[in-house]
Order: C-alpha cells, then structure tokens, then sequence
C-alpha cells in the first residue's frame, strides 16, 4: 500500500512544465508541513529553481489523485502518512538542504543573513541577564542555566540558518524545546507553593497538552503550531498568579502579548516572500530573545518574593 502511494509521488504525476525545471529535485519532499518546509538536495538546487511551486503542486496531486479511490479523509491520511514515511527517511539524511524560508535562495552558507545574523539577540539576552544578576550579587544557578541555553538557542540557531541540515534543524528545535520546558519549570516552582513533584508533575502536564494542541493545530498552523501550548500557558499562569500577585501576573501577560506577536511572525514568513523578500522569520528570533529575557527576569523577581528577609542577629 505504501510503495503504491510512494509510487504516486514520482515526477510523473507533476503537470511537465512544472516537471520540467525542477527534474533535479525529484525527491525534493515536504519536510514538516507541505507548505513552510521543503528538503531538495543540496547538490542539485540552484538559484531560482526553488521547490515551492513544486512542493505545493505535488503535494496537492498526490492528494487529489489518492482520492480518486476513495473518501477525502483517508487519502488526506495517506497523503500525511507518505509524508512521515519521506520525513523520517531525509531527516537521516545529512545531505539534505532544508529550504524552509523566504530569505534562502540556494544552498550556500550566508544564504539567510537576517535570519542568521538576527540570533545575535539571544546572546544580548544571555549577556543582559548575566549582568542583572551581577548587579544584583546574585548567584542564581537556575536562572544562570536557563540564560546559558539561551545562548545554546542562539548558536544552533545559527547552525540551522546557514548549513541549513535536518541535523541542525532538529538541533534548534530541540534547544528551544527545551528551554521552554525548562523556564516552565522553575516559573511554576518558584510562583507556587508545589514543591519539586509539583512542579515536574505541572511541567508533565504542560507538555502533553502542548503536543496535543500542536497535533490538532498542525495542520492550520504548521510548525508555529507547537508554540501554542506555550503561548496560552503564559497567559494561564498570568491568570492563576493575578490574585495573589498583580505585578508578576501583568508581567506574564505582557510576555504573553510579546511571544504572540513572535509567532505570528514566524507563521507570515513564507506568505508576504513577494513583498518583502527577506521575510519575517529574523523577527521571530529577536522578539524570542525579549521573550526570553522577560520570562527569565520574572524567575528572579519571583524567587526574591518567596525569599525570606535575612535576619541579621541583635
Ligand atoms: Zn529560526
């Protein structure tokens, strides 16, 4: 069954004078979501022979010619199944270019320069914050960590937009996903009275919930769709720390604001490429990095509130 749909994936079915240009990347395939992730073959991709149009078109003909043979929803299935089969097979493949953005045109290294040069933010925030607690004689190990992979988010972010690998695709993923996880875990630690069980049974939670909404929405959003879990639980904990805490809870509420406007921008990349060429996704990282550095001074001001006054003997 599955070689069968894999079979519908060859260039013939691609209408020829699509075909045609675009004969090198045969086995460009989509990456994550059809529409925002495309893998060719760095070898083979040439400027101006970027597999957008491609990618689109035959994503839809393998859609529509599935379900000739049957009802919509199981050949929209089947469609996503030949792409997870694709997706697992090039994402093995460290040869292969990911042409994600608006910006890369080819498979050279300096071929995002917003998108790579932006993620200098994150190590402004790393810096700022290493400098608010030093000012403030602070030896604060959690916040130290967090600041660090911070930086950590920065440098695979750089990775990701200039060799432009599924390796370090994952990399910048995976930094980030844990980073999120992380500051979740010490904001919920350090704001409620939950102890470490809490805290890690909460965080649990917290990524469950965030991986079925990214499952549900993925389709619509694509990949901006595994931030929402996060986006809604900033404004979940402004929320729940309102009646007991005025100032910290507006300080979520605005991070949340700040992270929705990111993400936004991470989702209107590819859709105004004709507009503005360079597209949005650089914003996504220097609205991420204020992001970052309000989340992480809400971590400090929170373990100062909980902090008894030191008592100084008579
Ligand atoms: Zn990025």
């Amino acid at each position: 069954m599955l070689s069968q749909l894999l079979g519908t994936f060859s260039a013939r079915n691609w209408p020829a004078k699509l075909a045609e240009p675009y004969a090198p990347l045969q086995t460009a395939v989509a990456y994550s979501s059809p529409k925002r992730y495309h893998v060719g073959k760095r070898a083979n991709l040439a400027p101006g022979h970027l597999p957008v149009t491609l990618e689109n078109e035959q994503d839809t003909s393998l859609t529509r010619s599935v379900a000739c043979g049957g009802v919509v929803r199981k050949a929209r299935d089947a469609a996503q199944q030949v792409r997870n089969a694709r997706r697992i097979e090039h994402a093995m493949d460290p040869t292969q270019l990911v042409v994600a953005y608006c910006e890369r045109l080819d498979g050279a290294f300096w071929a995002e320069p917003a998108n790579a040069v932006s993620n200098l933010a994150f190590f402004m925030t790393t810096g700022g914050i290493f400098w608010v607690l030093l000012r403030k004689r602070r030896l604060d190990l959690p916040v130290i960590g967090l600041s660090t992979l911070v930086a950590v988010i920065g440098v695979s972010s750089f990775l990701f937009h200039t060799l432009a690998t599924p390796l370090t695709s994952a990399l910048d993923i995976l930094s980030i996903a844990i980073f999120i996880l992380a500051v979740f875990f010490f904001a919920i630690l350090r704001l409620f009275k939950v102890g470490l069980t809490g805290a890690t049974l909460v965080t649990v939670g917290f990524l469950g919930l965030s991986w079925l909404l990214s499952l549900l929405l993925g389709p619509i959003l694509g990949v901006s769709a595994m931030y929402i879990g996060p986006l809604l639980s900033l404004f979940a904990i402004a929320l729940s720390i309102a009646p007991n805490n005025r100032k910290i809870a507006l300080g979520f509420f605005m991070t949340g604001l700040m992270f929705a406007l990111s993400v936004t921008f991470l989702t209107m990349d590819q859709q105004f490429c004709d507009l503005f060429p360079i597209g949005t996704h650089f914003m996504w990282h220097v609205l991420n990095a204020v992001v970052a550095y309000m989340l992480l001074r809400l971590v400090i001001y929170a373990k100062q509130k909980h902090q008894p006054a030191p008592t100084h003997p008579a």
